[in-house]
């Protein structure tokens, strides 16, 4: 039998080579999309894997094996996600219709007649996956990564994954998988039992034939490893699991995930359950349960959030891939200054493959931040993601100097000095002279003007801003200023050079704060706002966590440092006096730094910070601060939704005005770098989502409602305009 779809090809298995000859009675279904570089299940994939696993149990017993491929790269990277948002909008019975029919046949691609085994190159990822789990034998190569990412969406495997990975690889196992949603190599693949055999890639597909002729010589004597029927047994039978061994299993792995996601998460907590509920039924029951519990899932606000996150971050990658289309590529770094983001900088740097010449006027600073170099490739080291020989010739990537003409043969400079316009005015000329004319030069300033800066430059065309966040290996944005003379040909090198230390840039336009601390301080004004009325600050703090943020207020200004802080909010009032100008009474920077309470590199700022058992500092709440800070005693008791209020409406205000400026050009580049680069909650889709959520129009009457504490809860006049309208920054 032949069949050619546009996703997926079923012809006669042949061997490799140019006399091979047919395998008879042996099929092969190719996975090879005519319209892409990779194989995914949209629309059109899904239609063919119906109808040609119904050509397929037509074949009957003239069928003696199956082989399951790709024509790509990868396997199969998962379901278009594009499509998720407009199919779980659909009635509920719609949705268990499409997941049941999928059952279906996934069924009846695992009652095959005859042995079945997928040859699995590179990624196989949740439907891509469960596609392999309905075969009998996996074979992955060695650069195979395999995994069930659907948590990562708010959503569980819902083709069957719930129900086959348990009884195939016990209930443990399986639970890490799916409440996690991580990618897993190919040795742990095979460790646990998702996979069979591993090869190295050249042998793949002659591994997977050998595999399946063994298991179709009917004559041979098998071990029972190699008995399919068995093996098909186990996966429609209940979980074999001991009421005891049950118990431990499932109430452990809801206590890991309510301590690893915790509230705000409902998708990870849901899967254990639904585990432990299907672990005594029969795979048909199971199954069915598990249509019934994916689709509570598929439609709760959180899963559309994290899908519009998803999509947001694809939309970046486009852009990037766009703008980046002529850049060349850059293989040589400079970075100027070697304090906490110097060293972060060429830690990055030289991890990615990239030497760098690091230049300071400080042989102690170059000495420390070579060690900091060293620090943060050990750590990448720790996690595995690195080995030893590459953390060595990593080192040997760096050169320390104090001169600039070390500097000359560099492609790109990041200059990391002091925040000081005479400083980096003068470092930035002296860079001039010492680079060649094509070299990008660029700015990791925070507050400073990039058009300002580029005044002392004869060519400011090849300059730009290039904003990394602290710490560096940590913080996934990165923010790309372009200034009033920045080149198109700069921006793209600046952004291609960020791609590849792995970060996400975003271009934004030149304006104190530029995007991320433009909307930062806003929020951080409307929280010494309240503490100059004597709110608590850990319970701001407490409110604020619950709201989803990483961290509360407090406990970032800690970590940030107060001065540093105190400085930048002083930038910002100056820049916009309107609304983040404030009183000195008011002013707790200001107050906590001139008690030298500089946060927790002194080891007390709104807390006290004490190393716990693994020397990591903790904060502890410090009796002594609310005498500190003076407080206005006439204020009002404020419930836990106005300190939300009080907080996050300057931020989106803020946020709207930033579009309106055009300082980013869509409301997904502002979503995406606030997730970035400040951590907000995933899960409420970012800002202007959030905005969109609560409603406009309910927005600005809460504002209006807080007008009598200044131009922080000014609503912007697009705003106003769009809540007339019953508008949204969105469509969907
Ligand atoms: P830092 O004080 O830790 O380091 C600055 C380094 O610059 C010091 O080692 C100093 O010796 C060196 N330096 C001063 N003058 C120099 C010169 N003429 N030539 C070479 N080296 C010189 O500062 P940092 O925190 O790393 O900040 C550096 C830049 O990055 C600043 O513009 C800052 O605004 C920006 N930034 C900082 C952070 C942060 O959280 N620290 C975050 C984002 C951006």
């Amino acid at each position: 039998m032949q069949y050619f779809g546009k996703a997926i090809q079923i012809m006669p298995l042949a061997e490799e080579g140019e006399h091979a000859a047919a395998l008879t009675g042996m099929l092969e279904m190719r996975f090879n999309r005519e319209d892409g570089s990779v194989n995914k299940f949209d629309r059109q994939a899904i239609e063919e894997l119906h109808e040609s696993v119904a050509l397929l149990s037509q074949q009957g017993e003239q069928l003696r094996g199956l082989l399951v491929s790709s024509g790509k790269d990868d396997f199969i990277v998962g379901a278009d996600v594009s499509l998720f948002h407009s199919i779980f909008a659909q009635p509920e019975e719609q949705i268990i219709a499409l997941n049941s029919r999928v059952h279906e046949t996934l069924d009846t691609l695992q009652s095959l007649p005859c042995p079945t085994v997928a040859v699995i190159n590179g990624v196989a990822l949740g439907g891509g996956l469960e596609l392999c789990l309905a075969l009998d034998f996996r074979v992955v190569d060695s650069r195979a990564k395999l995994g069930l990412p659907e948590v990562k969406l708010g959503i569980f495997p819902g083709w069957g994954g719930t129900v086959r990975l348990p009884r195939m690889i016990g209930a443990d196992h399986a639970l890490e998988w799916i409440c996690r949603g991580e990618q897993h190599a190919a040795e742990r693949c095979l460790s646990v039992g998702v996979a069979d055999a591993l090869v190295a890639p050249e042998r793949l597909r002659a591994g997977g034939i050998d595999l399946l002729r063994q298991l179709s010589d009917s004559a041979a004597e098998r071990p029972p490893a190699l008995d399919f029927r068995q093996r098909r047994q186990q996966k429609r039978q209940p979980l074999q699991l001991r009421p005891l061994e049950s118990l431990m299993a499932f109430e452990t792995a809801k206590a890991q995930v309510v301590a690893a996601t915790g509230p705000h998460y409902p998708a990870p907590l849901s899967a254990v359950k639904l585990l432990q509920q299907q672990a005594g039924m029969s795979a048909g029951d199971a199954l069915a349960a598990e249509a019934k519990a994916f689709v509570k899932m598929a439609q709760h606000w959180v899963c559309h959030n994290l899908v519009s996150v998803f999509l947001g971050d694809q939309f970046l990658k486009k852009q990037l891939s766009r703008m980046t289309r002529n850049a060349s590529r850059i293989s040589r770094v400079g970075v100027i200054g070697a304090g906490t983001m110097g060293a972060g900088i060429a830690a990055q740097s030289v991890s990615h493959g990239l030497p760098v010449v690091l230049r300071d006027i400080s042989d102690d600073a170059l000495d420390q931040a070579l060690g900091e170099v060293s620090q943060t490739l050990g750590r990448r080291v720790d996690r595995g993601r690195m080995s030893r020989r590459e953390m060595q010739q990593a080192l040997t990537r760096v050169r320390a100097t104090r001169s600039y003409e070390d500097l000359a043969n560099t492609e790109l400079v990041v200059e990391a000095v002091s925040e000081d316009t005479a400083v980096k005015a003068n470092v930035l000329q002296a860079l001039e002279e010492a680079i060649s004319p094509q070299t990008v030069l660029t700015s990791n300033t925070s507050t400073l003007s990039i058009s300002m800066l580029a005044k002392t430059l004869q060519h400011p065309a090849r300059f730009c801003g290039l904003h990394f966040f602290n710490p560096v290996h940590r913080m996934p944005l990165v923010e790309v200023i372009r200034g009033e003379h920045t080149a198109d040909s700069t921006v793209a090198q600046a952004l291609s050079y960020a791609a590849r230390l792995g970060k996400t840039p975003v271009v934004v336009g030149d304006c104190p704060g530029f995007l991320v601390n433009r909307i930062l301080f806003p929020y951080l004004a409307g929280f010494m706002g309240l503490v100059s009325e004597g709110v608590d600050i850990r319970r701001i703090d407490q409110v604020m966590e619950a709201f989803g943020w990483p961290m509360g207020p407090a406990r970032l200004l800690d970590v940030v440092g107060m001065d540093v802080a105190a400085y930048a909010q002083q930038v910002m009032a100056a820049a916009y006096p309107d609304r983040m100008v404030i009183a000195d009474e008011k002013n707790v920077l200001q107050q906590l730094v001139k008690q030298g309470r500089l946060g927790q590199k002194a080891g007390v700022g709104f807390y006290r910070y004490q190393p716990d058992k693994r020397g990591r500092q903790q904060p502890r709440v410090d009796p002594e601060l609310q005498q500190l800070l003076v407080a206005d005693q006439s204020a009002e008791a404020v419930s836990d939704q106005q300190i939300v209020e009080r907080l996050m409406l300057p931020l989106l205000m803020e946020a709207v005005r930033c579009l309106d400026e055009g300082i980013v050009g869509t409301p997904q580049e502002v979503d995406m770098a606030l997730i970035y680069g400040l951590g907000f909650p995933p899960f409420r889709g970012g800002a202007l989502r959030y905005l969109d959520a609560e409603g406009p129009a309910v927005l600005c009457d809460q504002a209006d409602a807080l007008s009598h504490l200044g131009g922080l809860y000014a609503v912007p006049p697009s705003l106003r305009d769009l809540a007339r309208g019953n508008g949204r920054f969105y469509a969907s």
